[in-house]
């Protein structure tokens, strides 16, 4: 019998640690986008139908492709390893060795208990050793491991584990504040709830430097934070609304 020798696909989170890691089928990720496409749109179809929807009225029509479309080129895009966002670092030549902060990242994730929207907004902050980054590929760490199924727990450890290989530093934090549209539209239909997860890595859980990580990011008091030493970090604040737009934060090294 002929057996046909697939390219052996590349893996997705191989470097994260055991429990944090995407719980995915290896062998899935090489099918090609068009051929997962296509399945996905056949089948959200078939649910169309199954709730009594008539795919020929021409609104709907188009609404299965439309659907798969934008599961596997944007929604979930964070499960093709191939979207990883290459991170180039840059020798930290000014020789700064106090945090950066990067404050008010915007998420769009998607629970995968219920496949509903997950919005909110990221901070993160590192002590850079030898290297530092341009500062929107912060931003795209943090958006690509949220395009995936996820539950914000492991979201939040995927994203420090990502930027500690990434930046060669031991010394990050995460922090994630979202809201949960399976919270706000269904079950307990609580729409003020937020969902708070952090994760402070390496020199992060001192408790000096990660009292000064939540004065940067506005959970506690300056005050607080000044009694412990001397606040020297750089804040900068992302104002982006999209990715690749304009507005994203702007640095020379990017
Ligand atoms: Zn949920």
């Amino acid at each position: 019998m002929l057996k046909i020798q697939r390219k052996q696909p590349p893996s997705l989170d191989s470097f994260l640690p055991e429990g944090a890691e995407t719980p995915i089928r290896d062998e899935a990720l090489g099918a090609p986008t068009e051929v997962k496409v296509e399945r996905i749109a056949d089948l959200f179809g078939q649910i169309m139908e199954t709730l009594g929807l008539d795919l020929r009225d021409d609104s709907l029509r188009e609404t299965p492709q439309r659907f798969a479309k934008m599961y596997v080129q944007e929604i979930f895009r964070g499960l093709d390893p191939q979207q990883r966002p290459r991170i180039a670092t840059f020798e930290n030549r000014y020789q700064y060795k106090q945090m950066l902060v990067e404050r008010d990242i915007r998420l769009h994730s998607c629970c995968e208990h219920h496949f509903l929207p997950i919005l909110g907004r990221a901070h993160v902050a590192y002590i850079p050793d030898r290297h530092v980054v341009g500062l929107s590929k912060l931003n795209r760490v943090v958006d690509y491991y949220a395009r995936r199924p996820q539950v914000q727990e492991r979201l939040t450890q995927q994203i420090a584990v990502a930027l500690q290989q990434d930046l060669e530093t031991p010394d990050v934090a995460v922090w994630i504040e979202a809201s949960h549209l399976c919270v706000a539209m269904r079950g307990i239909q609580d729409e003020a709830s937020v969902t708070v997860t952090s994760a402070y890595e390496g020199r992060f859980r001192e408790p000096a430097i990660q009292l000064q990580f939540l004065a940067a990011i506005g959970k506690v008091g300056s005050e607080a934070a000044a009694q412990t030493g001397p606040l020297a970090m750089l804040i900068q604040e992302s104002k982006s609304s999209a990715l690749g737009d304009k507005g994203e934060s702007s640095d020379a090294l990017d």
